[in-house]
């Protein structure tokens, strides 16, 4: 490929921190939220123009299951409470049995997830990290890390003002791509994804639906192009991507919109409108980092470092793991950590890792073990986990599964429940 050298430059300091968030998903967020709790001054760079990430921007507006599918509740903290603030100000579909936010429901198998409306999470995003003093700042790309050593200086970013830096004494690397590891020179890994493209539509048979159900929801089917998990031939026949290179992101993002304009010109004599789009890349998985561990579920093990229970995506009643502090920090960079789809994990690991809720939850552990490490001067490999757990704990999250969930391996299927939320149309 052909080179030319890049000048070098004086460039400002636009900003000073004690916690420097990078990327503003739900994961960023949950990050910055726990950070400035733990009252730290928390600047969260985020290069789009909203907050939420692939739960806003790239339309995955269903808020997978906090709970087990046998009536116990599994996440609580952040995850719980960004569950009911993506749902605050537009609908939801929380079960009435969850509505409460109960700790148990006896003989349930309805799920604690909701679908939610997409700008009024993003308003809804906007004003708790208001609330919080959270400095976002939007339209703003992460470019650089600026490293001495294995420690993160700052960082420099790029938007209309220009090049800048940001400086501060810890980093929190939640870009989904693992941009800011990659770029320090962290190990990584990167994985292939299918295509997926999820638009909502809206056609005289949803609204009369609605008005049947009185949910608006109902009016706003999700259809799904692509890839679609379970669909015979589906995964045989839809077209991969790594996402983690510019032109293959160029492809993707015209190959996935050829679709849902194939489909609208076969049916736009109907009665039918596409709503919206995603305007990110719907990629599941792209690069995570290896970290001081990787996360491999081992069912019903208890975790030494845990910093919170998680569960699989399913319908089913799910068994209950226990994820690793150490699957959110690098063996040798001292002061960056992950959160969110781009954490140390493997195989099904990995798929628990990328769900809303695991994402939400690993933002809150970075978040707080940021903040712990600054105030007791501590690299995050040094960090005291007990300490963070304790933090944690307090903050509302399950660190260890209880011991009637640890049992709840090999679960019996059991009946879907009544009026599935997903409102899916393929
Ligand atoms: C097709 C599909 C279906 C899914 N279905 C579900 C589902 O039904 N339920 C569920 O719970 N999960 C689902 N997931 C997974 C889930 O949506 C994501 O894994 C999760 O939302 C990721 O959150 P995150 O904050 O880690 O990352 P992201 O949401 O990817 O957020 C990363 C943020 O960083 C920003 N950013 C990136 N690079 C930079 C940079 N260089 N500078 C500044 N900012 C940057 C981005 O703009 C973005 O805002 C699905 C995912 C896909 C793709």
């Amino acid at each position: 490929m052909k080179t030319i050298t890049e000048p070098s430059r004086e460039i400002p300091v636009r900003g000073e921190a004690d916690v420097i968030v990078v990327g503003g998903g739900l994961a960023g967020v949950s990050a910055a939220l726990a950070a400035a709790r733990c009252g730290k001054k928390v600047i969260l760079i985020e290069k789009s123009i909203v907050l939420g990430g692939l739960a806003t921007l790239g339309h995955v507006c269903i808020y997978l299951p906090i709970d087990d599918g046998m009536g116990n509740r599994v996440f609580g903290g952040q995850v719980q409470e960004l569950l009911h603030v993506c749902a605050r100000y537009g609908y939801d579909s929380i079960p009435d049995c969850w509505k409460g936010g109960a700790e148990k429901v006896e003989g349930t198998h309805e799920r604690y997830k909701t679908n939610f409306n997409i700008p009024a999470a993003v308003y809804a995003l906007d004003e708790i990290t208001s609330d919080e003093k959270v400095e976002v700042i939007y339209d703003t790309s992460f470019c650089a890390p600026i490293m001495e050593g294995n420690t993160c200086k700052g960082i420099i970013v790029e938007n209309k003002s220009g090049r800048g830096a940001y400086l501060a004494d810890m980093f929190i690397d939640s870009t989904g791509d693992a941009d800011l590891f990659a770029r320090a020179g962290a190990q990584c890994e990167i994985r292939k994804n299918r295509l997926s493209f999820w638009t909502h539509e809206i056609d005289t048979a949803s609204m009369k639906k609605a008005l049947e159900t009185g949910r608006v929801y109902d009016a706003v089917p999700l259809r799904w192009f692509g890839y679609i998990p379970g669909k015979s031939g589906s995964a045989d026949t839809v077209p991969e991507f790594y996402g983690t290179d510019a032109d293959e992101v160029n492809t993707y993002i015209k190959m996935s919109r050829k679709l849902a304009l194939d489909y609208l010109k076969e049916h736009q004599a109907e009665d039918f409108t596409q709503m919206t789009i995603p305007f990110m890349p719907q990629f599941r998985m792209t690069r995570h980092i290896v970290g001081k561990t990787v996360f491999a579920v081992e069912p019903g093990v208890s975790v030494d470092s845990s910093v919170g229970c998680v569960i699989p995506c399913t319908d089913q009643p799910a068994a209950v793991y226990e994820f690793p502090y150490e699957g959110l920090i690098d063996s040798d960079i001292t002061n960056i950590l992950a959160a969110g789809r781009m954490v140390s994990a493997t195989g099904k690991g990995w798929e628990i890792m990328r769900n809303i809720p695991s994402c939400v939850l690993t933002g809150q552990a970075a978040g707080t073990a940021a903040s712990l490490a600054i105030s007791a001067k501590k690299t995050v490999q040094d960090l005291n986990v007990a300490a963070l757990q304790e933090k944690l704990a307090a903050g509302g999250v399950k660190i260890h599964m209880a011991d009637e969930l640890r049992n709840n391996q090999n679960l019996p299927p059991v009946p879907k429940p009544q009026g599935s939320i997903y409102n899916v149309r393929s």
